[in-house]
């Protein structure tokens, strides 16, 4: 089994210093997801590392050597660094949030809605309040990946699914269904149907909790 994280040496893209990250190892094994498909055994200790922030610029993002070319001149503007400096959120969050700008800002809504997720999902773990307000704005972010053709899963299915479990888990019942409907129809292989299935009962018992997918063979 591959070990879940790494220590990288990474150069920041915006202002070329060096530092060395804790990463999540791209081939390591992960169990199983739930349907907004966060790792589930993986998550928590992988979470604080799905998103870097460098000491010296204080950009974020999921790789601090990549960046968009607009990035240099957002990261240092008074709405970045206001996100990164709102203690009404846990630390964790505001960097995620703060890379979610930096997509937004750059037309990467469906990377955008990502960090904004974990920044919820982190919130959740904390019990925050904000984990709520962290959920609208990811899905905020992938209503506009949609409007932009740009895929939030991977495949129009997963999209649907994803999008779904984010709504009703936000208290969104009939949105939340819009979405699963939409996956139903797209749904072409048995295990499909079995999580969306799931996704059905847990907005028909209005259950917010996670729940994880059943495996997934195909
Ligand atoms: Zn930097």
């Amino acid at each position: 089994m591959q070990q879940a994280l790494l220590r990288d040496a990474r150069q920041c893209a915006v202002c070329t210093n060096t530092t060395t990250y804790t990463c999540v190892n791209p081939r390591a094994h992960i169990e199983g997801i739930d349907i907004d498909s966060r790792p589930y055994e993986l998550s928590i200790i992988a979470l604080p590392y799905w998103v870097q922030q460098c000491g010296t610029c204080r950009h974020c993002g999921v790789d601090v050597r990549t960046v968009h070319p607009d990035a240099r001149a957002i990261v240092k503007t008074t709405a970045y660094l206001a996100i990164l400096n709102d203690t009404g959120y846990p630390f964790l969050a505001r960097e995620y949030l703060a890379a979610a700008h930096l997509c937004r800002m750059t037309e990467r809504y469906a990377e955008a809605g990502w960090h904004a997720l974990r920044a919820a999902w982190k919130c959740e773990d904390m019990l925050h309040p904000m984990a709520g307000f962290c959920r609208t704005s990811a899905l905020q972010a992938f209503e506009l990946a949609l409007q932009h053709e740009q895929s939030v899963g991977v495949n129009a299915f997963e999209s649907a699914l994803i999008i779904g479990d984010v709504w009703r888990r936000n208290g969104d019942n009939a949105t939340a269904a819009r979405f699963c409907q939409q996956a139903q129809l797209m749904a072409e292989h048995a295990s499909q149907r079995v999580v969306t299935q799931q996704l059905s009962d847990a907005i028909a018992t209005s259950q917010r909790g996670r729940i994880q997918r059943s495996v997934i063979t195909n």
